[in-house]
């Protein structure tokens, strides 16, 4: 029999999740999915005695508890209280790591203004490690980096980078590189605007935002 599957749709906290079943005939699995990503590690199974048609699971208890399973994994937080323990727990780094959102563990690590910066090759979700030492060349730019992935987006006045982070020196890039280059290391992206912050005077702003050049397209939802 080939593997077949269907979907329910069931909303939480204002997002849409989709719950997949799938079977081989006798073993039938739901699995929930948030914007075509595993939403989480779970997956909820059972093997029948008998080999069973999927299109006739409607009403079947057996398979329908596998979908309020799934549902109550999502309404109780369940596997973010699993990670939070895991993460208690100290693991080494090549034991743990593995992307939140999507729970891929193709994840690249690189060292970025001095803290380490993970981005997961499945769905360029991008987090860093938690910073222990600095001063305020790295609390500005931790707030655009913290800003993005809190908010989407971060706007910042242009004199706290060209007055400080990426002044232009003897010997330097001049600030525009300086900036598309940390921008670049980070996966950002950034775009110049104007503020009238005084009567009259506008003023250069930059907006920073996920540079989404470098995501690899979602694959389809099954139908
Ligand atoms: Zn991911």
């Amino acid at each position: 029999m080939t593997a077949q599957h269907t979907t329910q749709s069931f909303i939480h906290d204002g997002k849409t999740y989709e719950l997949r079943l799938q079977s081989d005939g006798w073993t039938f699995t739901v699995k929930a999915f948030l914007n075509g990503q595993p939403a989480n590690g779970y997956s909820h199974s059972v093997t029948l005695p008998t080999a069973f048609d999927l299109r006739n699971t409607k009403g079947c208890d057996a398979i329908e508890i596998l979908f309020e399973d799934a549902k109550s994994d999502i309404r109780d937080g369940t596997w973010d209280r699993l990670v939070e323990a895991l993460n208690a727990l100290h693991l080494t780094e090549d034991q743990s790591i593995g992307c939140r959102k999507c729970t891929s563990r193709e994840v690249e690590i690189k060292t970025v203004d001095d803290r380490k910066m993970y981005r997961c090759k499945s769905c360029n979700n991008v987090w860093y490690e938690k910073r222990t030492v600095g001063g305020a060349y790295e609390m500005t730019l931790d707030d655009i980096t913290e800003g993005v992935i809190a908010k989407g987006s971060y706007e910042l006045h242009i004199a706290f980078l060209l007055n400080m982070n990426f002044r232009e020196e003897a010997g330097r890039p001049s600030f525009w590189d300086q900036l598309q280059n940390w921008c670049n290391q980070n996966h950002l992206a950034y775009q110049v605007f104007y503020k009238q912050i005084k009567r009259g005077k506008d003023e250069q702003w930059l907006r920073f935002t996920r540079n989404i050049r470098a995501q690899k397209p979602s694959p389809t939802s099954p139908t």
